[in-house]
């Protein structure tokens, strides 16, 4: 465990050791992103939410927000479909709200069963459960859902976005169809792959980096993932831009552009952990909704119709 921790560290690739890598690959990146010119084009965008403990592994297994914000989300994205990601062993609780969610026309995905790593990341504290437990927690968490009448779920999405290749192929087992747990944060493409018959449809993320000074001296490069926490730290016209990036990136690799946000019930209140979390961040979403409507014709996508809008690969 200890030794895979530390390969982990090693294949991160925000780490300085790969500066002049990254550096050179972004000003590649740059040069070739400005010779795409963006037309007001049909962009798919699916909103998801991993409805978890609150603050994820960082807090104590309370979920004091998740019921606020099912119902507020509910009110909110009445005809926008989303996603939400739920830990399985929230399913019974909330039930009631889910089921309704899901009749407003919202997919329901699983995040893991009591928010467990599903691979080895070295940020990641967790133990991982071995690979017999990690097929019984899938198990258990479809049972929830089919005893509380929900679909079963055919997306997923790993806590931390720590995911390995036998996860996957388990998830392949259990007759999912997609995962979106890659790693986005580390810059890779904003692009969908298939692993294992699984369809990877990761998180949107600009693949320029930042580069930040880490110990004074280290230059750490940072990917701006499509976060809540990132989009509260830019400005409407830096937040332009960085979907501009995205956009023109899956232009350059040939895709149908799409993007995937990500937030957390727990950003949507004010909190006593992380300054940015407030009750102005549905305001602030649906701004920077509109926003984009005025650049781009948008389409609503769950993560599944986001899947099958693309065919095969
Ligand atoms: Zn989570």
């Amino acid at each position: 465990m200890v030794l895979e921790k530390i390969l982990s560290l090693i294949r991160d690739k925000r780490n300085p050791i790969y500066f002049p890598i990254n550096y050179a690959r972004a000003q590649e990146l740059k040069h070739r992103l400005s010779s795409i010119t963006l037309r007001p084009q049909q962009i798919d965008f699916a909103l998801t939410f991993d409805v978890e403990y609150d603050f994820g592994s960082a807090g104590k297994e309370d979920c004091r927000y998740v019921e606020p914000f099912l119902t507020e989300s509910a009110k909110l994205l009445k005809k926008i479909p989303s996603t939400y990601f739920v830990q399985g062993n929230f399913v019974k609780r909330f039930s009631t709200q889910l089921r309704r969610l899901q009749q407003d026309g919202h997919e329901i995905g699983l995040h893991g069963y009591a928010h467990e790593p599903w691979g080895i990341e070295w940020f990641v504290k967790e133990e991982i459960p071995t690979r017999t437990n990690r097929e019984r927690l899938l198990k258990r968490a479809l049972k929830e859902f089919q005893a509380a009448k929900l679909k079963r779920p055919i997306s997923f999405r790993a806590p931390n976005m720590a995911i390995d290749i036998e996860s996957i192929e388990a998830l392949s087992r259990h007759g999912f169809a997609i995962d979106s747990s890659a790693p986005s944060y580390t810059g890779i493409l904003p692009i969908k792959s298939t692993r294992k018959n699984i369809c990877e449809i990761p998180v949107s993320v600009n693949p320029l980096p930042e580069f930040r000074i880490k110990m004074k001296i280290l230059p750490h490069a940072y990917y701006r993932v499509f976060n809540m926490a990132n989009l509260c730290g830019m400005n409407d016209e830096e937040f332009l831009t960085y979907v501009d990036d995205i956009i023109k990136c899956q232009l350059l690799l040939k895709q149908k552009p799409f993007l995937v946000f990500l937030a957390h019930p727990w950003e949507f209140y004010g909190n006593e952990r992380f300054n940015y979390c407030s009750t102005k961040n549905y305001a602030l979403l649906e701004r920077r909704i509109e926003l984009l409507k005025e650049r781009f014709e948008i389409k609503f996508r769950t993560i599944s119709q986001l899947h099958s809008s693309y065919g095969p690969q």
